[in-house]
C-alpha cells in the first residue's frame, strides 16, 4: 500500500511559533480543529512534512501581526523561496517513487499573510511608527480585514510548484469557519 503524504504549514504541528494572539474565541475555535485534523492524519496513518514558517525565522516570537501587503516585496519573497527548496526537493522526490507515495495535498492556514490559501489578512495603512499617530491607531487597526486572496509565502509555493512542473497537488487550508477543506483532504 501507498504511503500517503501530506504538506503542512509549520504552526499546524507547532503554534510556538504563531504571532501571540489575544482573540480567545478565534483562537480556541483554530486549536480545536488544528487538533481534529492532525488526530484525523494520524489516525489515518498519513504522514506529515512540515513547512518552515517564513515569520518566525525572519522575525521571531515578539513580532507584531502583520498584513500581506507588508510582506509583499522581493525580500520577503525570496526568503520564502529560499526556506520552501528542501520542501519542494522532498516533494519531487516523493513524486519520483510514485509506486510508494502518494502526496495527498497541501495545507496553509487561512487569514495568515504568509500562509492564508482562501483567505489572507489585508491593510493598506498597516506600517510605519505608531508612535504620533496616537489619534489614528485605532482607524489603522479596524482597516486590518480579511480578503480573498494568497498569503505571499502559498504565492511563492504554488510559483515554485509550477516551475518543477508540480501542478497537480491540491493546495487548502485550516479555516475554523470552513472545517471540511482540510479535513476532507486527511479522509481515509
Ligand atoms: S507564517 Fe505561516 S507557519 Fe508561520 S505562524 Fe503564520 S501561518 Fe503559521
Amino acid at each position: 500500500m501507498k504511503q500517503k503524504i501530506i504538506i503542512v504549514s509549520h504552526c499546524l504541528l507547532n503554534v510556538a511559533s504563531k504571532v501571540v494572539m489575544y482573540e480567545e474565541k478565534d483562537m480556541e475555535a483554530e486549536e480545536d480543529l488544528r487538533k481534529r485534523f492532525i488526530k484525523k492524519a494520524v489516525d489515518n496513518g498519513i504522514q506529515i512534512i512540515q513547512m518552515s514558517c517564513p515569520e518566525f525565522t525572519l522575525y521571531g516570537p515578539k513580532r507584531w501581526g502583520h498584513v500581506s501587503e507588508q510582506f509583499d516585496n522581493i525580500f520577503f519573497r525570496n526568503h520564502c523561496k529560499k526556506i520552501l527548496i528542501p520542501i519542494i526537493n522532498q516533494i519531487l522526490e516523493y513524486k519520483n517513487n510514485p509506486d510508494r507515495f502518494e502526496i495527498l495535498g497541501i495545507v496553509g492556514i487561512d487569514g495568515s499573510p504568509s500562509c492564508g490559501v482562501d483567505y489572507t489578512c489585508t491593510g493598506k495603512s498597516w506600517y510605519g511608527c505608531i508612535t504620533g499617530r496616537d489619534d489614528k491607531v485605532m482607524d489603522i487597526v479596524h482597516d486590518v480585514s480579511l480578503c480573498k486572496s494568497e498569503g505571499i509565502l502559498i504565492q511563492v509555493l504554488r510559483e515554485s510548484l509550477m516551475e518543477c512542473g508540480l501542478t497537480d497537488i491540491p493546495i487548502t487550508s485550516l479555516f475554523a469557519e470552513e472545517p471540511n477543506k482540510c479535513l476532507d483532504l486527511v479522509d481515509e
